[in-house]
């Protein structure tokens, strides 16, 4: 079975983590503030916090931004089920904008609409959650804009964007958003295993996320409380942290991966431009790309419409899968989940999303899928839709 993703692991990144193994520190040792400091120093931004898994990072982001009951979070129903979760577990309501129906990325046009719509009603979010689809990035420059006129805060979920470029610059910089948040989960760019990091320019934000990712604890004296001098108060709890961290076993395997991202990027490059070439010809939709963005790829998502070329989704899938393709769809809408739809969303409330569900398969892409293999995909493609 051809995968549509999967990780790619060389002798270096082997040495690394047995390296690891064989020194002092399994967990929280140096090489986690190394591969938070590479990664920050490759994307351009100025503090980067290392977690267990990227939706640690958006739920560390959330409570530094202090969103909680009360608050609204938004975000896209076209994404994984933890880019709204975390409001969630952070007690806050959380409601979706739809998608753009080139792009498959949040709609700014939705986003402006239901902004308009919200303040009407004192209903406005207080963070919002654009997520890089595919490996594309949203429009920042306007989302930037909304934010600062309807006063909420950002938090790109850039899980499937490192390495990709937004207006000629790394996405992560956070140039247009308060912190930006990476997966390094196997399937993604990158892996630590499981893993995820969260980026950001602001100070005060990066305490805040070292202090939830590890139980609210500090150590350091000028966030103490000041307490008798015969209590040996080596540190104090100050927040409701959780256990978030990540292992050095982790980070060592991130930081030898991180030295491969640019040739996993310009691979998965060459993989979209030989589908782009080679699926032209078929009755399907490709996926575009805008021109202010480069993408990192994770995903490489074609849509099948019953009309345009005859056959289902369903018949599609499932003759590949057959055919040793191992495809997958991204994304059945979050709003779509029974647990969601018990919170009284239903069908037809972000359209453009429902219908990208109905129509959408991801092919496989990965660094080291082979000339071979990729082929094979698009043979077996050009069979089922002959
Ligand atoms: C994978 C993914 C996540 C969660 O990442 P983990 O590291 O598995 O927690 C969140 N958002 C998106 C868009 C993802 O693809």
């Amino acid at each position: 079975m051809i995968p549509y993703g999967r990780q790619s692991i060389n002798q270096d990144d082997i040495d690394s983590v047995v390296e690891v193994l064989r020194s002092d520190w399994l967990t929280q040792g140096p090489m986690v503030p190394r591969f938070e400091q590479a990664v920050a120093a490759y994307v351009g931004a100025e503090h980067a916090v290392g977690v267990n898994s990227a939706t640690s990072a958006l739920h560390i982001a959330c409570l530094a931004l202090d969103l909680g009951p009360g608050d609204w979070l938004w975000t896209s129903p076209n994404s994984f089920v933890a880019s709204s979760n975390v409001g969630l577990y952070c007690g806050a309501q959380v409601d979706f904008v739809d998608i753009d129906p080139r792009t498959y990325n949040m709609s700014v046009e939705c986003l402006t609409e239901k902004l308009e719509q919200a303040r009407a009603v004192n209903k406005l979010p207080k963070v919002v959650i654009p997520v890089h689809y595919a490996g594309q990035s949203c429009d920042m420059v306007m989302i930037n804009k909304l934010a600062k006129q309807y006063d909420f805060r950002v938090i790109e979920d850039g899980s499937h964007a490192i390495g990709g470029q937004y207006r000629n610059e790394l996405v992560g910089n956070c140039q247009y958003s308060d912190i930006t948040v990476f997966s390094f989960h196997p399937v993604k760019i990158i892996t630590t295993g499981e893993g995820g990091m969260a980026l950001t320019n602001n100070a005060d934000l990066l305490e805040k996320m070292i202090r939830h990712r590890s139980h609210g604890v500090t150590s350091k004296k000028e966030h103490m409380q000041p307490r008798s001098a015969d209590e040996i108060w080596n540190y104090q709890q100050i927040d409701l942290g959780y256990n978030y961290r990540m292992t050095d076993i982790g980070a060592a395997l991130g930081l030898s991966q991180l030295g491969r991202l640019d040739e996993f990027i310009k691979r998965r490059h060459e993989i979209a431009q030989h589908y782009d070439q080679l699926l032209s010809s078929l009755p399907i939709s490709l996926p575009q790309q805008h021109s202010d963005v480069w993408s990192s790829y994770h995903l490489y998502p074609i849509r099948v419409n019953k009309n345009q070329c005859g056959k289902t989704q369903r018949q599609v899938y499932d003759n590949l899968l057959r055919n040793g393709i191992g495809i997958n769809l991204h994304y059945i809408p979050i709003h779509r989940q029974p647990y969601y739809e018990k919170m009284g969303f239903s069908a037809g409330y972000c359209k453009e999303a429902e219908l990208l569900f109905k129509e959408v398969i991801s092919i496989p892409i990965y660094a080291s899928l082979t000339n071979e293999k990729q082929n094979q995909v698009i043979d077996e493609l050009k069979k089922v839709l002959a």
